[in-house]
């Protein structure tokens, strides 16, 4: 037996059970969440493996791969890209989503040019606007976002609790492009929750630190029934996942959270109450690239 099946056969018994998918499934493959290739040299942080069944492993695969060609784009510096892999999984994407580049870049020289000014970006010296855009957000990203947002609030609910997230609980996810970034410096939701409670840990493999590529701040109540789950990937985006493992319990807060917290895209992405349906009212949302 090799090492890699040793290691998988002995994490397997140690985690019998799928955590993504209520705790009914057998647990037959080991998930990477955040995927592997979001990092830089596929170096992902120690500790973010999980059990996983067929089921929930493979189906977001195209998913995955959008998360992390997202993940790597960074509008102030190439370090996005210092292992040169970004260019591969854009090939990758656009082998699954076809029809997603056309969507991405503006139509119109006028439109590069108004979208850049909105962010105060001038093109370098013999640079057109269009050579340098600011990408829209189409739908593919938004589903892409809320399928990796789910996934890794209850990977990292796993981590902490050690019990598997129920299939009856709710979930809910705002997100965040660094449009934001680029026009204040900073997320204005993760300053609003600044002072909220929680754990960030230092994540890293083989001593070198990964924060810079992904980085969490999680906040749980006493009980274990109540999180707040904030992400930063990159320079890219920013997302924070309200959650509840109690049925019902915080689909009542759902119209305050999503008046309060609706700056943008704002989506149930598990529920057993309320309908689970992405809001697609994020048409100003843009993603600066690099
Ligand atoms: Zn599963």
């Amino acid at each position: 037996m090799g090492v890699a099946t040793k290691h998988k056969k002995a994490f397997l018994l140690k985690h019998p059970y799928c955590a993504f998918c209520g705790g009914a499934a057998l647990a037959t493959t080991v998930e990477h969440c955040p995927p592997r290739s979001l990092f830089q040299d596929r170096q992902w942080p120690e500790g973010f493996e999980f059990p996983c069944c067929e089921a929930c492993n493979h189906g977001t695969s195209n998913e995955d791969l959008l998360i992390a060609m997202l993940g790597r784009l960074d509008p102030f510096t190439e370090l996005g890209d210092r292992d040169g892999r970004q260019n591969g999984l854009m090939h990758a994407v656009s082998k699954q989503f076809p029809d997603l580049f056309p969507k991405l870049i503006p139509s119109s020289a006028r439109e590069a040019r108004s979208r850049n000014r909105k962010l105060g970006i001038k093109p370098a010296p013999g640079r057109t606007h269009l050579e340098t855009p600011v990408l829209s957000v189409p739908a593919e990203f938004h589903v892409a976002i809320c399928t990796f947002g789910r996934k890794l609030a209850k990977a990292i609910f796993y981590r902490d609790s050690s019990t598997i997230f129920p299939s009856d609980g709710c979930l809910f996810l705002n997100w965040f492009s660094n449009e934001q970034l680029m026009l204040t410096g900073k997320y204005q939701m993760l300053e609003l929750m600044r002072e909220v409670n929680g754990v960030a840990p230092q994540l890293a493999r083989s001593g070198r630190l990964l924060n810079d590529q992904f980085s969490f701040k999680l906040s749980m109540s006493p009980q274990k029934d109540t999180l707040a789950l904030q992400v930063v990937l990159g320079k890219s985006l920013g997302f924070v996942v309200f959650g509840s493992t109690r049925p019902g319990a915080l689909e009542s807060s759902y119209e305050r959270l999503h008046h309060e917290h609706g700056k943008g895209p704002f989506a149930v992405i598990a529920s057993s109450v309320l309908q689970v349906q992405p809001d697609f009212g994020f048409s100003e949302h843009q993603i600066k690239p690099a």
